[in-house]
C-alpha cells in the first residue's frame, strides 16, 4: 500500500476487494470462465490479505481470505468431505518462500525437510475406496462439500477402478488436462464456434463437470495424486514415502519430486522447474513445498483454509506487451470465420510470436481490443500464444471500438450467428473459402491421406474450376494437374496414383473426410466399426446412432442432418460411381464371436518394455482379437504379459497366482491367432 490507510479507508477498500474477488472467483470456478489472469487475481488477494493483518476487526467470515473458493454446480449430488480438502497459501518471491522456512523453523525449533512437487494446474479430487474399490469421485468444492462426480472420474484412464491392495481410503490430488490435448479442443472448439477454454486448468474443470460423462470421455483428462485423506491404512510416515506408496498401490503420481534438506534446495528446484516447466507435457503454475515429515506437520496444523507447513511457490507471469496491427478474418471448413491479430514480432517463452487467434467476435469485445492497442500476450498450455489484455494506459487517444464484419470476407455473404454460438458463420455452402477448407480436409492424412495436394494446389485446382466439390478429385485427368502451377508430368502422376490408392480406403477415413460437423476421426471409426458401411449408416436414425458407445447426441444429431440432404446423396452417388470404397475394412464387434485366439474375452495387462511392439500396438491388437486390456492386475485379470524390468504388477500376478506370459510368448499366440470375419 503506497499509505498508511486510515480504519474508514481501509473497510472501503477491503470491501471492494471481496466484492470483486468475489466475481472473479464466481466467474472461474463456478463458470470455469475467468475474466482475468491469475496474477491479477492473485494481487488483489494478497492486498486483502494485508489490509486484514493490518486491521483484524475488518477481517469478515466470508472474506476469501477465510474460505477455499469453489461452489457446488447444480446438477451434481453434493458429497460431503468428512476430513476437508484446503488450499495453500502462496509465495510469490524468493524473499517470501525463505520466510515461511523461517516461520516453519521458529515453530518447530529447528531446520525442516521439505518435499517439492509441482503444483500442477488442474482441480483438486478426492477419491475413495471401499476394499480396494472406485466407489466414489468429488471435487474440492468449497473444502467442505464437493461435487459427487464418479461417472465422470471412472472415464479418466488413471483413475485405477481397482486397487492391487483391498484396502479402503480416500486419495487426493489433482486431475489435469495434458496440453496437447488442451490445444486440440480449444482448435476443434474453435472450428465447432464454440468458447475456448482460457487455459487447461478451466478446460479440465469444465471437462469433469459434465452432466454427461460420454463428454468427459472424449476429453483425455489425466491425474496426480499426492495425499490422502487419513493416513491410517498407510505405512508412510512422510509426503516423499507417501508419493511412492501411492505409485505402488497403483495411482498415476509425478515423478517430478524431490525431497529437499534445507530452503536452499527447495530454491535451487524451483529455479531448475521454471526452466524446465515449458517443456512438460501438462502445465504447472508453481511449485508445492511441504513439511516432509508428518509428525512436524501435526505439529504446525491448518489456518481455517490452508495448512501451515506447506506453501505454494507460484511462478511470475510470462507475458510480454506488443502493438495490434491488423485484424485478420479466415473462413474455416465449416463457415465459422475467425479473427487473428497480427502484432508487432515478439519473443515469449521461448519463440517469436507475431499472430494470435482472437477466436471469436464475443472474445474482440470482452476484451475491447482495438487497432494499435498495445497488448500483454501469453502462451497458453505454454505453446498457443494468446492475447492476455490490453493495455489500457498505452492506448491511443484516436482509437475507436473494433467493428466486427457483417459480411464474410470471401464471398461477401452476411454472417450469422447460429442459435447460441459466440461464432459469426457464412452459412453460404457455396461459399469457395468453405469448399477449399473442405477439399484440404478430405485429402488430410487422418481422412482419405492423399500425399501431394497441398492447400495452394486445391485453392488452384477450385479457382480453375478443375474440381467443385470432393468427388470430382476422382475425375482428374493429367491434362487438367498440368495446367496448375508447378505441376509436372511426375508430381502430376504422383498426384492420379494418390488419389487412386484411396479409393481403397477404409470407410471410416471417408466418413471423417466428408467433413460431417462434430465427427472427428475417432467417430468417424466408430460409426464405421458398428454399421460397416457408407449406405448402412446414411440410411439410420438417431436412436441407434446414440445408442453407440461414447456417441452423444450432438454427433448424432449432426450425422442424421448431413445424410437428410439431398445433395449429400448425389455427392456419395458421384463418388461410388469414381469406385470409392464405402466398406469398413477392419474387424467389427459384431464378428468378434468368430476370432479364435487365446486372447477372446480375456482381460490382459501389459507390463515391463516391450521390445517388438508399442504398448498401443500390443493393446490395439489383442482389443482387435477380442481381449481387453487394464491397467491394474486385480483377480480378474486373466494373462500378464511382463516384459523386460516389469516390476510391482508381476509381483502382483505371482502373488494372485495369474498366467505370466513373456514377450515372445505373447507375440507366438498373436501370430497364431485367427480372425474369421463373414
Ligand atoms: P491454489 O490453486 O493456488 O492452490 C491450492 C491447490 O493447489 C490445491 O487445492 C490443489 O488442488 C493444487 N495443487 C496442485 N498440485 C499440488 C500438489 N502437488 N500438492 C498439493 N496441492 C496441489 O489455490 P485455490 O484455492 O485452488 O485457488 C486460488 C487460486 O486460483 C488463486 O491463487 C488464483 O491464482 C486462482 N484464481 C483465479 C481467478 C481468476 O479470476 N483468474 C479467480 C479465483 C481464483
Amino acid at each position: 500500500m503506497e499509505h498508511e490507510m486510515t480504519i474508514d479507508e481501509a473497510a472501503k477498500r477491503a470491501e471492494e476487494l471481496r466484492t470483486q474477488l468475489s466475481q472473479w472467483s464466481k466467474q472461474y470456478y463456478v463458470e470455469d470462465k475467468p475474466t482475468v489472469e491469475d496474477y491479477v487475481y492473485d494481487k488483489a488477494y494478497a492486498q486483502l490479505v494485508a489490509i486484514e493483518e493490518q486491521y483484524p476487526d475488518l477481517i469478515t467470515s466470508d472474506s476469501p481470505t477465510q474460505r477455499v473458493g469453489g461452489k457446488v454446480l447444480t446438477g451434481f449430488e453434493k458429497v460431503t468431505h468428512d476430513i476437508p480438502l484446503y488450499s495453500l497459501n502462496d509465495v510469490f518471491s524468493k524473499e517470501e518462500l525463505f520466510a515461511f522456512d523461517q516461520r516453519v523453523q521458529k515453530a518447530i525449533g529447528h531446520p525442516v525437510d521439505y518435499c517439492c512437487e509441482l503444483k500442477i494446474d488442474g482441480l483438486s479430487v478426492s477419491l475413495r475406496y471401499e476394499n480396494g474399490e472406485f466407489v466414489r469421485g468429488a471435487t474440492r468444492g468449497d473444502g467442505t462439500v464437493g461435487e459427487n462426480i464418479t461417472e465422470n472420474l471412472k472415464t479418466v484412464r488413471s483413475v485405477p477402478l481397482e486397487l492391487k491392495n483391498q484396502i479402503s481410503i480416500e486419495v487426493r490430488g489433482e486431475c489435469f488436462m495434458p496440453k496437447k490435448s488442451f490445444i486440440q479442443l480449444n482448435k476443434s472448439r474453435e472450428v465447432e464456434g464454440q468458447d475456448i477454454f482460457a487455459n487447461p486448468r478451466n478446460a479440465a474443470a469444465g471437462s469433469l463437470r459434465q452432466l454427461d460423462s460420454k463428454i468427459t470421455a472424449k476429453r483425455n483428462l489425466d491425474t496426480f495424486l499426492y495425499t490422502v485423506a487419513d493416513f491410517g491404512p498407510m505405512k508412510a510416515k512422510t509426503q516423499y514415502e507417501a508419493l511412492e506408496e501411492l505409485d505402488k498401490i497403483g495411482f498415476h503420481i509425478n515423478q517430478e519430486k524431490r525431497l529437499c534438506h534445507s530452503i536452499e534446495d527447495v530454491w535451487s528446484f524451483i529455479e531448475e522447474y521454471h526452466e524446465k516447466r515449458v517443456d512438460l507435457p501438462y502445465e504447472i503454475d508453481g511449485i508445492v513445498i511441504k513439511v516432509n515429515d508428518f509428525a512436524l506437520q501435526d505439529q504446525l496444523g491448518f489456518t481455517v483454509k490452508a495448512p501451515r507447513w506447506a506453501a505454494a511457490y507460484k511462478f511470475p507471469p510470462e507475458e510480454v506487451e506488443t502493438k495490434i496491427e491488423a485484424i485478420e478474418w479466415t473462413v474455416g471448413r465449416t463457415g465459422v470465420v475467425t479473427p487473428t491479430a497480427i502484432m508487432t514480432p515478439v519473443r515469449v517463452a521461448g519463440t517469436t510470436v507475431s499472430r494470435a487467434s482472437l477466436h471469436n467476435g464475443d472474445y474482440i469485445k470482452m476484451k475491447d481490443i482495438r487497432l494499435n492497442d498495445t497488448v500483454q500476450i501469453y502462451k497458453a498450455g505454454d505453446i498457443i500464444p494468446e492475447v492476455a489484455q490490453v493495455v489500457f494506459e498505452k492506448r491511443p487517444d484516436d482509437s475507436e471500438e473494433y467493428p466486427l464484419p457483417s459480411h464474410c470476407p470471401v464471398c461477401q455473404s452476411e454472417l450469422v450467428h447460429l442459435d447460441e454460438e459466440v461464432a459469426l458463420r457464412c452459412i453460404n455452402p457455396k461459399c469457395p473459402a468453405q469448399i477449399k477448407e473442405g477439399l484440404n480436409h478430405f485429402v488430410s492424412r487422418n481422412a482419405m491421406n492423399i500425399d501431394g495436394l497441398g492447400p495452394r494446389v486445391l485453392a488452384q485446382m477450385y479457382d480453375k474450376k478443375l474440381v467443385s466439390d470432393v468427388a470430382d478429385l476422382y475425375n482428374l485427368t493429367e491434362e487438367q494437374l498440368l495446367t496448375l502451377d508447378k505441376i509436372k508430368e511426375k508430381s502430376a502422376n504422383n498426384i492420379l496414383t494418390a488419389i487412386d490408392n484411396s479409393k481403397e480406403n477404409s470407410v471410416e477415413r471417408l466418413i471423417f473426410g466428408l467433413g460431417i460437423r462434430h465427427v472427428g476421426a475417432k467417430a468417424a471409426k466408430i460409426l464405421a466399426e458398428h454399421f460397416g458401411d457408407l449406405e448402412s449408416l446414411s440410411k439410420s436414425d438417431f436412436e441407434t446412432i446414440i445408442s453407440l458407445d461414447t456417441i452423444g447426441d450432438i454427433i448424432a444429431d449432426s450425422v442424421v442432418t448431413y445424410f437428410s440432404n439431398e445433395e449429400v446423396h448425389d455427392l456419395l452417388a458421384e463418388l461410388k460411381q469414381a469406385g470409392v470404397n464405402f466398406d469398413y475394412k477392419g474387424i467389427r464387434p459384431a464378428q468378434i464371436t468368430t476370432i479364435d485366439s487365446p486372447f477372446k474375452d480375456k482381460t490382459v495387462v501389459l507390463t515391463g518394455k516391450l521390445t517388438r511392439f508399442t504398448r498401443e500396438e500390443a493393446k490395439e491388437t489383442i482389443e482387435n482379437l477380442g481381449g481387453k486390456v487394464t491397467g491394474s492386475v486385480s483377480k480378474k485379470t486373466d494373462i500378464v504379459v511382463a516384459g523386460e524390468e516389469a516390476g510391482s504388477k508381476l509381483t502382483k500376478a505371482q502373488e494372485l497366482g495369474i498366467d505370466v506370459w513373456t514377450e515372445e510368448e505373447m507375440a507366438e499366440a498373436l501370430s497364431e491367432s485367427r480372425t474369421n470375419p463373414e
